[in-house]
């Protein structure tokens, strides 16, 4: 079995759902006592979360491959950035280490290909729903069409991460929200909508709406057990 590296910790809300989804779904594969190998650099989500709404990325991208570099160091063989807004900064994380990364837009979006969806809704932060490097990439590399809200949803959305999601906090007020919000995505086209935030399933799940939802946080690990896992049958 692979060891994944996981930088964690943005927050750690989503990295504790992380850690179970790694080590549930290799106790699926080999059953018994089994239980992920893995390396968890967790960072202090305060210093992330002022440098994001500075616009200081590059103070961000600094913290990440240090954290990435430990990471490798510790023995990692592949490594997960457990967030989908800090891969804005992936291309420079990737650089640093020379162990592959797992890039959870990636993931997810050929999960929708697998499945034949075309024109996608995108649930996440600001930085992600508005910033090309996660959009782009699905459209581009999978040719799959992707759907925002409109910008009075997309600030609630945003506020819902940071000032509940992040901090534990689960609203059944801001489920209603995000579930209007999803059915407006719906009506605007869209086939399935992408939990574009790796904390949005505490707050939201399949079992809450008829639009077919990907989480990206389960799809990430899901996809990260298959990996560590490659070499095993
Ligand atoms: N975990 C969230 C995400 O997937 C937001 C927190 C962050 O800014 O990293 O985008």
């Amino acid at each position: 079995m692979k060891t994944i590296g996981l930088l964690g910790g943005m927050s750690w809300e989503s990295t504790v759902s992380y850690y179970r989804a790694l080590n549930e779904g290799v106790k699926a594969a080999l059953g018994g006592f089994h239980s992920a190998k893995l390396c968890l650099y967790s960072v202090d989500f305060a210093e992330i979360e002022r440098l994001q709404h500075a616009g200081d990325w590059d103070a961000t991208a600094e913290i990440l491959c240090q954290a990435a570099r430990r990471v490798e160091a510790g023995g990692a063989d592949f490594l997960l950035i457990g967030t989908n807004t800090m891969h804005k900064v992936a291309p420079q994380v990737a650089e640093a280490v020379s162990i592959p990364l797992l890039h959870i837009a990636d993931a997810t979006a050929q999960r929708l290909a697998d499945d034949g969806i075309r024109r996608v809704g995108l649930l996440g932060t600001r930085f992600t729903m508005e910033q090309d490097f996660y959009k782009g990439r699905i459209a581009e590399g999978f040719g799959i069409e992707v759907l925002v809200p409109d910008e009075a949803q997309r600030d609630l959305v945003h506020e819902v991460i940071y000032t509940e999601l992040c901090l534990g906090q689960v609203k059944e007020a801001s489920r209603q929200r995000y579930l209007e919000i999803i059915e407006s995505l719906r009506e605007s086209g869209a086939e399935a909508v992408i939990l574009g935030c790796t904390e949005i399933a505490l707050l939201v799940q399949q079992g809450h709406t008829e639009v077919p939802l990907y989480d990206t946080t389960a799809i990430h690990a899901e996809e990260a057990v298959k990996w560590a896992l490659e070499d095993q049958a």
